[in-house]
């Protein structure tokens, strides 16, 4: 979920789903962009809905839904793809893990994020008009591909890349492939 964080009753889910408004043409989007990733089993829908206030984009896995915020297109059409992935980023982790549980922002949506070409996304931000970043400060690499990971905090656990494991080792974790730590790279802002 990206959202502002104000009080904490942003964070809960629509009220009315009735409100919801079907978006056929970024769905479709949404899961080429997902067959484009090599993920085709995961078919997901789009809504917008007027009734959120500040938070910018949900993700619902018991429905595989993405619900955006429509004051994303009074921001910017790139505001919009922004969130759209941050969203669609929760359901590949998700799909990804299977039954397995994972933090919401944690390293597999982190990966999803990248893999759906929004490497470097905070874990939860803001409707652009009311801007806080979370500031980075740990950056790591894969040796292979250089896909650069971003983080608050230290990477204590041994985490490879998911793009290269599954391109040369079927998915399992490889030594080479593990995240290596890096300076601060100069195309990161936040
Ligand atoms: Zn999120
Ligand atoms: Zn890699």
């Amino acid at each position: 979920m990206r959202r502002v964080r104000t009080s904490p009753d942003d964070i809960a889910l629509p009220r009315r789903k009735t409100r919801l408004r079907h978006d056929p043409l970024l769905e479709d989007f949404a899961n080429q962009l997902l067959k484009s990733v090599g993920c085709r089993k995961l078919q997901v829908r789009v809504f917008w809905n007027p009734g959120l206030r500040t938070t910018a984009g949900l993700a619902v896995w018991s429905d595989r839904m993405v619900v955006l915020n429509p004051k994303l297109l009074e921001v910017s059409s790139a505001e919009v793809q922004r969130t759209l992935r941050h969203e669609l980023a929760h359901l590949l982790a998700k799909h990804r893990v299977g039954r397995h549980r994972i933090e919401a922002h944690g390293e597999e949506w982190h990966q999803a994020c990248a893999d759906l070409g929004i490497p470097n996304e905070a874990r939860c931000h803001e409707l652009p008009f009311k801007r806080r970043r979370i500031t980075r400060k740990f950056f790591y690499a894969c040796p292979e591909c250089s896909t650069i990971l971003a983080r608050v905090k230290i990477l204590r656990r041994k985490a490879a890349c998911i793009k290269c494991c599954r391109k040369h080792n079927g998915g399992t974790y490889v030594e080479r492939f593990r995240f290596r730590p890096i300076e601060r790279p100069e195309t990161v802002a936040a």
